[in-house]
């Protein structure tokens, strides 16, 4: 991995430009692509960039660590990868990664309801301004681009299965949970309009809740939360009655339909979801993560309010209609949400003896320190 740092977003190496001319790309004729993944140290982009990587392709990665992990880049260790280090909102930046590339996956936005709820302005302003910048240097440079979205556009359309062309129902601009949907249907907008009007290739991806391992805990993502509640032998907290529901969809497939929908250009210009349409309620999740942990945790209800502030307004329901997916690139999501679930267990399992060196009988009861493990 050849480390790009944009430290304060302007300090920049040449070093990244002098070791792409030499490289073989789809811009030169060939069949291998030089990708741009943005927040390609996040949950999703790290296992993107992971997956083109293993399909022999180039791969810059951008992302300003805010909620990307280093760790996941810093796993990579890869001739054909390079990590920038620096904020889509960087123009010049952005401009010159996009310069060198045939595609760019834009995934860098503000995500997880908490974060968004905490942190609403910066929020907007990476989800609206960043994507912006990014169509606009794709479009400058003849590059395609895959914009990411999010199954929140729904809003509290509670229809099943939801489609593409799905209405949307919004609660009030006021309620901070809805500015993510509205900057991302925006998003889709944008990208839309960038196909359309200015014949720039685009594709959007409408994401329903995609989990895994190396998702984490700490911006409210329910499934890593639950399973590191149950391995410690904690409560799981099942906010607002628990008969909401979800379609978990594991991040590997995700990856793979993202590959193939850029890949598609039957694709272009269109919206797809992009989830598995296995509708589950969260209690029976938590039952299910205490089942398959052979845990002795309970669940703890919680009211929306207490967990997100006054106000909160949830989603009552989520399961996607798949169908043009499948049609457009054969999207079938193979793995269960049993297997997410056992996937996020062996993996936090893993960590909790990295993070527990010495027996615990060892230490005198008076010296433990509970290690924390953010899950
Ligand atoms: N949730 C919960 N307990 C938690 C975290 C989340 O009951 O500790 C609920 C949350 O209120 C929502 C669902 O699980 O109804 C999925 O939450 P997540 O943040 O993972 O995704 P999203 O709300 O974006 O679908």
């Amino acid at each position: 991995m050849t480390q790009h740092h944009a430290a304060g977003t302007r300090r920049r190496s040449t070093s990244l430009r002098a070791s792409f001319t030499a490289a073989p790309n789809g811009k030169n004729g060939t069949a291998r692509t030089t990708s741009l993944v943005t927040g390609g140290a996040g949950f999703i982009g790290g296992h993107l960039v992971e997956h083109l990587l293993a399909q022999g392709h180039h791969v810059i990665a951008i992302d300003n660590l805010s909620t990307g992990n280093p760790a996941t880049v810093e796993r990579i260790d890869h001739p054909e990868f390079q990590f920038a280090h620096g904020s889509i909102l960087d123009e010049p930046l952005v401009d010159e990664l996009v310069s060198q590339v045939d595609q760019v996956f834009h995934l860098a936005a503000a995500v997880g309801v908490q974060l968004v709820i905490a942190e609403s302005f910066e929020s907007l302003r990476t989800n609206v301004r960043g994507t912006e910048i990014i169509l606009e240097s794709a479009r400058r440079h003849g590059a395609r681009s895959l914009i990411a979205s999010t199954s929140e556009v729904y809003g509290k359309n509670a229809a099943c299965p939801l489609s593409e062309t799905t209405d949307r129902i919004l609660g009030s601009p006021a309620v901070r949970r809805w500015s993510y949907a509205q900057a991302k249907a925006l998003d889709e907008t944008m990208a839309y309009l960038y196909h359309t009007d200015l014949n720039s290739p685009t594709v959007v991806a409408r994401l329903f809740n995609v989990a895994g391992p190396r998702q984490t805990g700490r911006y409210g993502m329910v499934i890593p939360r639950f399973v590191g509640q149950a391995l410690r032998g904690e409560p799981l907290t099942v906010f607002g009655g628990g008969q909401q529901t979800r379609s978990f969809c594991h991040v590997l497939d995700v990856v793979a339909a993202l590959a193939a929908l850029i890949d598609s250009p039957a694709a272009y210009g269109q919206v797809f979801n992009i989830g598995r349409p296995q509708e589950v309620s969260i209690r029976y999740l938590a039952e299910r993560v205490i089942t398959l942990t052979d845990s002795l945790s309970t669940i703890q209800d919680i009211p929306y309010d207490e967990a997100y502030g006054p106000g909160f307004e949830d989603t009552e329901r989520r399961v996607p209609d798949v169908t043009r997916a499948r049609e457009v690139i054969g999207f079938d999501p193979q793995l269960t949400l049993d297997d997410i679930i056992m996937n996020v267990v062996a993996e936090q399992r893993e960590h909790m003896l990295a993070l527990e060196p010495v027996s615990i009988e060892a230490v005198p009861a008076t010296d433990r320190v509970e290690a924390e493990y953010v899950g």
